[in-house]
């Protein structure tokens, strides 16, 4: 189990962290979420060793004091950090990269074992190996960089807001994969702002505000948590987010989704989409069904008189011989107009037979 009890960092005056206390155990997920600037990283890299921590902090992996140990020492005791950056190596490949991760001596023997672990977790990397890394995409990079600390054969994975910069469909598969290296026996603390989808894998989760632990509980209970709600999902909440009407709509049919998911909070669907585009019939002049019918009823010596008086203008808009339903006047302009009497006429030359695309005919009738 990792613990932190009073753990403060100072940068000069600044006190970036004041006495946050935390416990991480084995095989679960805990996120300390938190707004930009509240310590997230800080407070990561304290208990990584890279920042140094205040008198007084302690640090402890499974009851043995690290604190103050150097980074490589507490790799080497179990604790992975994957940074915001992701720290990985663009000019090597992925397998390259991997390996480099197997580097502390805890992970030596281990190395052929954990590497079929990381490629079975993400199969796109066992596809990629000899890829250069700079030549990945931004999900693919990630897995890359918590593939190369799992291959440190951690106790303890700490992740700085892994899902930075993927869209929230590769977010939720990142963070599905996070959910199957906890079942291999891991502890995983990530620091997140995206608190929809880290607290929906999280068991339980912390709030950092402006340095100092404000709130614990568990991830569901947070995920209820007005407070929680009104920081961090928006306002709306989990349960009734800010685009409720399209969004649970969409939830209730998902034949009405585009795809995005209902965790999409950018996805189009076309219950959303209904109350704000406007109806055919209200844009056109005239109805579609009118337009076919006039279309069909055109005759043909209109189209050849047509043709014959301006050959190459604009058709202007054709008398139809039966007349279209009325229709309010919407403001539709000339174009439109003239565009609907072009469709008119191309429909009406079609009929005739008068007009046919070069190439059609005989040469194209047998295929
Ligand atoms: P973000 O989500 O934007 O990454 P964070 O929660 O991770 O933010 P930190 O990066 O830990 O926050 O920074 C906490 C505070 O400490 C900020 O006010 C930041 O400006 C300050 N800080 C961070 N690193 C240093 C540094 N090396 N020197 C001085 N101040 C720093």
């Amino acid at each position: 189990m990792l613990e932190t009890r009073d753990l403060s960092v100072f940068y000069g005056a600044h006190r970036a962290l004041e006495g946050a206390s935390v416990k991480v155990e084995k095989n679960e997920i805990v996120v300390m979420l938190g707004a930009n600037g509240a310590g997230k990283s800080t407070f990561l890299r304290a208990i990584g060793g890279i920042t140094p921590a205040a008198e007084g902090s302690t640090v402890l992996l499974d009851g043995a004091d690290i604190t103050g140990h150097s980074p490589d020492d507490i790799v080497e005791a179990g604790i992975a950090l994957v940074p915001e950056d992701r720290g990985i190596f663009a000019d090597l490949t992925v397998r390259e990269n991997l390996l480099l991760g197997a580097y502390p001596e805890r992970a030596r023997a281990h190395e052929a074992e954990n590497l079929e672990r990381v490629l079975s977790l993400f199969p796109k990397l066992g596809e990629r190996q000899s890829q250069a890394v700079h030549t990945m995409s931004g999900g693919e990079r990630q897995m890359v960089a918590i593939g190369r600390a799992m291959m440190s054969h951690p106790t303890i994975l700490m992740l700085d807001e892994p899902s930075l910069g993927l869209s929230p469909l590769l977010c939720k598969e990142l963070f599905r994969s996070l959910e199957q290296v906890k079942d291999t026996g891991v502890g995983i603390f990530l620091v997140e702002q995206n608190a929809k989808q880290s607290l929906a894998i999280a068991d339980r989760g912390y709030l950092l505000d402006n340095g100092h632990i404000s709130g614990a509980d568990s991830a569901e209970a947070l995920s209820r948590d007005q407070a929680v709600i009104d920081a961090y999902l928006g306002g709306g909440g989990a349960k009734t987010p800010a685009r409720a009407p399209a969004r649970a709509a969409a939830a209730a049919d998902p034949s009405k989704s585009n795809g995005g998911g209902e965790d999409n909070p950018y996805a189009i669907t076309a219950a959303g989409l209904a109350g704000t585009k406007p109806r055919i019939e209200d844009v056109l002049p005239v109805s579609i069904d009118d337009l076919v019918a006039n279309a069909a009823n055109v005759s043909s010596d209109h189209v050849a008189s047509t043709r014959t008086a301006a050959p190459e203008a604009a058709p202007a808009p054709s008398a139809p011989t039966a007349a279209p339903r009325a229709r309010p006047n919407t403001g539709a302009g000339d174009e439109l107009q003239e565009m609907l009497a072009s469709f008119e006429k191309a429909a009406a030359d079609a009929l005739s037979g008068k007009t046919r695309p070069a190439g059609s005919g005989s040469d194209n009738d047998g295929h």
